[in-house]
C-alpha cells in the first residue's frame, strides 16, 4: 500500500513555478501507450456504418421452421420432422449450410461428452454444463425436394451439402426428420422433473451466416447459450391428451386444446391488468389424479423469433393477465406458492423494460416453474421455483430481460456473453429497484456490483470480459456482474443518466431484430452519446485494467495563489474523479472531473482559486468506483503551526 505524499505549506512568492510533489516530476505522460489510443475496430463499411447503425447494405439471413413433433412420455422420445425454409439473403453463394445440434452436447462422443468437463463455479453455486447422461440427437433423413442430402455430424455441428448451390436472393427447403430421448438433465437450459418437460434446443438449427464470420460454427460445450436466425415458426406438437403445453407462439387451435371454461378465463385475463386464474390450484391437483387415455395435438405460430421452446405438464396451475395488448402468462405446479405473486412479477418486469428499451414485441410472454436454473427463449422462460419473493422476482426478471438480449438485439452469446448476460444484468438491476422500492432489496441492490468486484475481481486471476463465454473461468463475474457495473459507472459517472439512457435505448431500436458486434455497439455509443469513449472500452472490457486514484499531494496557496490538488492515476485503468474538498470556514464543495484529465499523462494538478483555505481533499467521495487502495484517497490538512505528519 502506498500512502499520499503530503506536500503542505508551501507558499509560493513571486514565481509562478511550483515543483510537483513526490515523483510526479519523472512522470511525463503515460508510459507504454496512452489508454486513449483509438481501438482497433473493425473498419466500417456499408453493411455496418462507422456511426454504429445497420448501413444500406446491411443483410441476415432468415430462417422459417414447420415443425411436426411428438412426445412420448413413458419413453421420452421425442419424434420430429418438418421443414427448414431457408432464404439467402446474402450477396453469397452458398454450397453448403450448417446445423446446430445442441442436444448432441449429450452424445459421449461430442467435445464436451469426451472432455467431460466439470461443472463451473457459478458465483456460490455451480453451473453443469453437461447433461448427467443422455445421448444426442438422430437425424434421420435430410433432404431437398425429395431428394437425400449428403451431410456430416461433427458433435454438436453438422455440415449440409446442397446439390445445387444456393444463390444470392436464394430459399432452399431442407426437409428433416429426427429423433431425440429427452434427457432429465439438459445442461442446465432444459430438462424434466417427473411429469414436468421443459423443452428446448430440440429441433436441428441452421447456424447463423454473417457478414463479420460467415458461418458462426464451434463445437458447443455447455456455456453461452445460442446464436440464432430470425424466422417464422409453425409448430404442431403431439403430447398426452391430459398435458397442458406453454410455448414460444399463439395457440392456433383453442377450440381444441382448451376447455370451454379455460377459453372464457383467457378472454377475461385478455382485459385485466391483474391476475386471472385460467387453471386454479383445485384444478390442476385434480388433473395431477385423472388420467386422461390418447393425445392431443397443440398448434402454434410465431413470428419473427430466434428459436422455439415448449414445456408441458398434467398438473400447471395458469395464471394470465394482460400489460398493453400483450398477454402475461405464468405456469407452475401447486406446490410452488411463491409463484402466485409470479404473474404480478412479470407484468411489472415486462412494462418496466418496454418503458425504458423498446416495446416488448410479442403477443405473450410466459414463464414457466421448473428444475432449470433459469433459461430464457422467445416469449418463454424457465424459471426455478425459489426460496424466497427475492430470489424468485431476480430470476424471473432475468429471464424476461433476455426478451431484449438477445432475443431482440440478438448479438453473439457464444462470442461476446458481455452483451446478453452483461446487458441484462444491468438492466435487471432497475428492475428490482421498481418492485422493491422503499424495501431492502431494492434500495441496495445497486450496491451489488460493486460489492461483488472486492470478491471477484481478483488481481492476477480476473480475466477480460472479451474472451468467449467458454474460456471464461469465473462467468459470474465476467459476463453478468462486471458488465453490470461497467454499464452502470458508464451510465451515472461518465456520460449521465439522460444521455445513456437515449443512446441506449436508441441501440436497442436500431439493432432489433439484427446481429450487432461489439464495434457496433461501441460506435453507436459515441455517436448517439457524443461521446469518445475507447478509453472506456479498453479498460473494462479488453482487459483486466484496475483502478487507483490517489490524491498525491496538496500544495496550499496563500489570499493572493492557487492551492494545487495533486492528483495521480496509479492503475492502469482511467475513469472520471469525483473530489470532496472541506475549507476551514466549514463549507464544502463537490468537483466533478471528467476524465480528460488524464489525457496528458497518470498526474494532474487541479486548481483551486486563491483565497480559500482548504483543510481536506477525499477522492471518490460517495464510494462508487472500485479503487484498488482507499488508503490514497484522502488529505487532510496538519494541525496549524506543525509541519507535515510524520508518516
Ligand atoms: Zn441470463
Amino acid at each position: 500500500m502506498r500512502k499520499a505524499v503530503q506536500v503542505v505549506g508551501m507558499l509560493v512568492f513571486g514565481s509562478s513555478v511550483v515543483a510537483p510533489p513526490g515523483d510526479a516530476q519523472q512522470r511525463i505522460g503515460w508510459t507504454g501507450g496512452s489508454p486513449f489510443e483509438r481501438l482497433d475496430l473493425p473498419a466500417a463499411t456499408t453493411i455496418r456504418t462507422g456511426a454504429g447503425r445497420p448501413g444500406p447494405d446491411y443483410w441476415q439471413q432468415r430462417a422459417d421452421y414447420t415443425l411436426v413433433a411428438s412426445v412420448d412420455t413413458s419413453s421420452q422420445l421425442l419424434t420430429g420432422s418438418g421443414t427448414l425454409r431457408y432464404h439467402n439473403n446474402s450477396p453469397h453463394t452458398l454450397r453448403f449450410l450448417w446445423l446446430n445440434l445442441d442436444a448432441n452436447l449429450c452424445d459421449p462422443q461430442s467435445e464436451a461428452g469426451v472432455l467431460s468437463v466439470p461443472p463451473l463455479l457459478f458465483g456460490d453455486a455451480v453451473f453443469d454444463f453437461s447433461c448427467q447422461g443422455g445421448s444426442g440427437m438422430t437425424l434421420e433423413h435430410l433432404t431437398v425436394g425429395g431428394h437425400s442430402v449428403g451431410h456430416r455430424v461433427y458433435g454438436t455441428v453438422a455440415r449440409v451439402d446442397l446439390a445445387t448451390a444456393l444463390p444470392p436472393g436464394g430459399t432452399v427447403e431442407l426437409e428433416m426428420a429426427w429423433r431425440w430421448t429427452l434427457p432429465e438433465y439438459g445442461y442446465g437450459r432444459m430438462g424434466r422433473d417427473g411429469t414436468l418437460y421443459q423443452v428446448a434446443q430440440w429441433y436441428p438449427r441452421v447456424a447463423v451466416y454473417d457478414d463479420v464470420s460467415g458461418w458462426n460454427v464451434a463445437p458447443f460445450l455447455g456455456a453461452g447459450e445460442f446464436y440464432q436466425e430470425y424466422g417464422d415458426f409453425a409448430v404442431a406438437l403431439t403430447v398426452p391428451a391430459g398435458y397442458v403445453v406453454a410455448a414460444t407462439g399463439t395457440v392456433q387451435n383453442p377450440d381444441v386444446v382448451l376447455t370451454a371454461a379455460q377459453r372464457e378465463r383467457l378472454a377475461r385475463a385478455r382485459r385485466s391488468e391483474s391476475a386471472v386464474a385460467i387453471v386454479t390450484a383445485d384444478e390442476a391437483r385434480q388433473a395431477r389424479q385423472r388420467a386422461v387415455p390418447g393425445t392431443r395435438t397443440w398448434r402454434f405460430v410465431a413470428h419473427n423469433v430466434r428459436d422455439f421452446a415448449f414445456a408441458m405438464a398434467p398438473d400447471f396451475r395458469w395464471d394470465a393477465s394482460t400489460w398493453d395488448g400483450t398477454l402475461i402468462q405464468t405456469f407452475y405446479r401447486p406446490e410452488a406458492t411463491l409463484w402466485e405473486e409470479a404473474n404480478r412479477m412479470s407484468w411489472v418486469s415486462i412494462k418496466h423494460f418496454s418503458e425504458r428499451l423498446a416495446r416488448y414485441p410479442y403477443p405473450h410472454a410466459t414463464t414457466v416453474e421448473g428444475p432449470n436454473e433459469g433459461m430464457e427463449y422467445p416469449m418463454l422462460t424457465f424459471v426455478p421455483r425459489g426460496g424466497s419473493r427475492e430470489e424468485l422476482y431476480w430470476v424471473l426478471t432475468h429471464e424476461f430481460g433476455h426478451e431484449w438480449y438477445p432475443m431482440l438485439v440478438n448479438s453473439n452469446e457464444r462470442l461476446y456473453p458481455w452483451m446478453d448476460e452483461g446487458f441484462n444484468t444491468f438492466i435487471d438491476i432497475g428492475s428490482v429497484e421498481e418492485y422493491f422500492a422503499g424495501e431492502a432489496y431494492g434500495d441496495t441492490i445497486d450496491l451489488q456490483p460493486l460489492h461483488l468486484y472486492a470478491l471477484h475481481a481478483l488481481a492476477g486471476r480476473e480475466q477480460a470480459m472479451a474472451l468467449p463465454p467458454d474460456e471464461q473461468h469465473d462467468l459470474f463475474w465476467a459476463a453478468y456482474f462486471k458488465p453490470a457495473l461497467m454499464l452502470h459507472l458508464l451510465r451515472t459517472e461518465v456520460l449521465g443518466p439522460e444521455r445513456f439512457d437515449r443512446a441506449f435505448s436508441d441501440y436497442t431500436e436500431a439493432w432489433s431484430f439484427k446481429h450487432p458486434t461489439p464495434a457496433d455497439f461501441f460506435r453507436f455509443m459515441e455517436d448517439a452519446a457524443g461521446a469518445q469513449l475507447d478509453w472506456f472500452w479498453r479498460g473494462w472490457i479488453y482487459s483486466t485494467a484496475r483502478l487507483d486514484q490517489a490524491v498525491a499531494g496538496v500544495v496550499l496557496g496563500g489570499d493572493s495563489t492557487e492551492t494545487e490538488i495533486h492528483l495521480r492515476n496509479r492503475g492502469a485503468m482511467v475513469m472520471p474523479a469525483e473530489l470532496a474538498l472541506t475549507f476551514a470556514d466549514g463549507s464544502k464543495q463537490t468537483l466533478r472531473l471528467p476524465v480528460e484529465m488524464w489525457k496528458l499523462g497518470p498526474d494532474f494538478v487541479y486548481r483551486l482559486p486563491a483565497g480559500r483555505s482548504l483543510v481536506a481533499v477525499e477522492l471518490d467521495p460517495r464510494g462508487v468506483y472500485p479503487d484498488d487502495d482507499h488508503d490514497n484517497d484522502t488529505w487532510r490538512a496538519p494541525a496549524s503551526g506543525k509541519g507535515p505528519p510524520g508518516r
